[in-house]
């Protein structure tokens, strides 16, 4: 097996609180438990761990999101906080060398981002991605990993989506066209 890492997409209190933005609401919420497990797994371990988090800048006419979502995640908010038990996770291994937080300006982590290049420099071939929404950045990020060859592993737990039936969906899709392992 190739060496793994753990893509951590978009667990901010915009996404995840009850007042967020843009919120998952209680879908989101009840797997900050097995977000931190996850988180807290990979790290010590030794795998690389990347918090690849939505940055917005206000009133930005030129993004294509300002049609169509509210305002979210707007830089010097503190709507891009982790959301809830994750943020301490984070405060207290971020120095760690196996620890990256990134932001990213659209739905998918590798999108104008270097994400490919650390794990390419690093000879990861397998990503696990856990995070919200399973049918927007989540959707989005592993479509991009697939096309990029990297192997899927979804953790159906710690995924979640305002929408329930765009979560099923893309369930369903990781599995059955990009091949990836829900798990
Ligand atoms: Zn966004």
């Amino acid at each position: 097996m190739g060496k793994r890492a753990l893509l951590n997409v978009d667990y901010t209190y915009d996404f995840v609180a009850p007042d967020g933005k843009l919120t998952c609401g209680e879908p989101g919420q009840v797997i900050e438990d097995k977000i931190v497990s996850i988180t807290e797994e990979f790290i010590e371990a030794g795998d690389y761990v990347v918090f690849a988090i939505d940055k917005h800048e206000a009133d930005d006419g030129l993004h294509p999101e300002t049609a169509l979502f509210p305002p979210h995640n707007i830089a010097g908010t503190s709507g891009r906080d982790l959301y809830g038990k994750l943020a301490g996770v984070y405060a207290q291994n971020k120095d760690k060398a196996n620890v990256y937080y990134y932001d990213k300006t659209r739905y998918s982590a590798f999108a104008g981002t270097d994400l490919e290049i650390k794990l390419r420099e690093r000879g990861i071939e397998e990503v696990h991605i856990i995070g919200v929404c399973t049918d927007i950045c989540v959707l989005h990020t592993a479509v991009d990993a697939y096309n990029k060859g990297f192997n899927i592993v979804v953790h159906q737990d710690a995924v979640a989506s305002f929408n329930q039936a765009g979560h099923d969906w893309a369930l369903t899709h990781f599995t059955n066209t990009l091949g990836a392992q829900v798990v």
